[in-house]
């Protein structure tokens, strides 16, 4: 029992601190929950989470299918797409951006971030960087994002950080047990985002925050075209004001919110008795 991972929820039958990890150098090599014996199944040294989530979701969309690819997921990162993505979308660079959530993070004894929709890990890198003694857990639904993560983490000798596959509608972790979650750059994927609120509040320690950028709902013609992909439930995006309100009733308060372009970088706080 690695009572560093006490966090992470069973599944199976959804008790707490039972998880029972067999760490290996670079890899997990067994998990299994001691409450109720239910063992996790394993993809290359990555335990699923979400093993109610078929591996190849036949509900995904494309984008969310190309996620799934290695291929895709080994340039992800790179000047070709994300970078560029950011640097059209927002008008600064994947770097500033970066700073920008790791300021709205801020400080403080912090044991636990959980970085969800994690993809390769470039946030979930940052904040082990930032936070050297927490317990970072990158989440995320692609098995292929995660191995590269992985990959990408050990090569920076970055070992605090867990990667699982994990539901952002059920998140594997005890309630009030995470200090800081962050979710960038994938909320506009998904078309139903209020109960994803929910299990981030539920998740967050009173006076825990949470960090995240998605995009903009712009007004004018653009509005238009983007209400229309929101009613084929193509994307999903925000204008402030609404997604502070959102936050807000789904318990997150203090809601900070700065846009660049297309980019809603924002952050929202969980108060400290952690009540509606
Ligand atoms: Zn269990």
């Amino acid at each position: 029992m690695h009572s560093k991972y006490c966090h992470l929820r069973c599944p199976q039958c959804e008790i707490s601190g039972n998880m029972v990890l067999d760490l290996k150098p670079t890899r997990i090599g067994k998990a299994f929950c001691s409450n109720c014996g239910y063992d996790l199944p394993l993809h290359d040294g990555i335990s699923d989470f979400a093993p109610h989530v078929p591996l190849m979701d036949p509900k995904l969309r494309p984008i969310q299918k190309l996620n799934q690819s290695p291929v895709f997921s080994a340039f992800y990162e790179s000047a070709v797409w994300r970078a560029f993505l950011t640097r059209l979308g927002s008008g600064i660079s994947m770097k500033d951006e970066l700073e920008r959530i790791l300021s709205l993070a801020g400080n403080g004894a912090i044991e636990t971030v959980a970085d969800l929709a994690c993809g390769t890990g470039h946030y979930a890198r940052a904040f082990s960087g930032k936070f050297p003694d927490a317990v970072i857990y990158g989440l995320d639904i692609s098995l292929s994002m995660l191995a590269r993560g992985q990959k990408l983490a050990r090569r920076s000798n970055l070992n605090s950080i867990l990667f699982l596959r994990g539901d952002i509608y059920r998140l594997p972790f005890e309630d009030s047990s995470i200090d800081r979650v962050n979710c960038c750059g994938a909320l506009h994927l998904f078309s139903n985002v209020f109960p994803i609120w929910r299990e981030i509040f539920r998740i967050l320690r009173p006076g825990g925050v949470f960090t995240g950028w998605s995009l903009y709902l712009k007004p004018g013609l653009e509005e238009r075209i983007q209400h229309r992909m929101m009613e084929k439930k193509l994307a999903s995006f925000f204008q402030p004001g609404q997604l502070g309100d959102e936050l807000k009733q789904a318990g997150l308060t203090h809601f900070h919110c700065e846009r660049e372009r297309l980019w809603l970088i924002f952050s929202a706080t969980k108060t400290k008795d952690g009540l509606l």
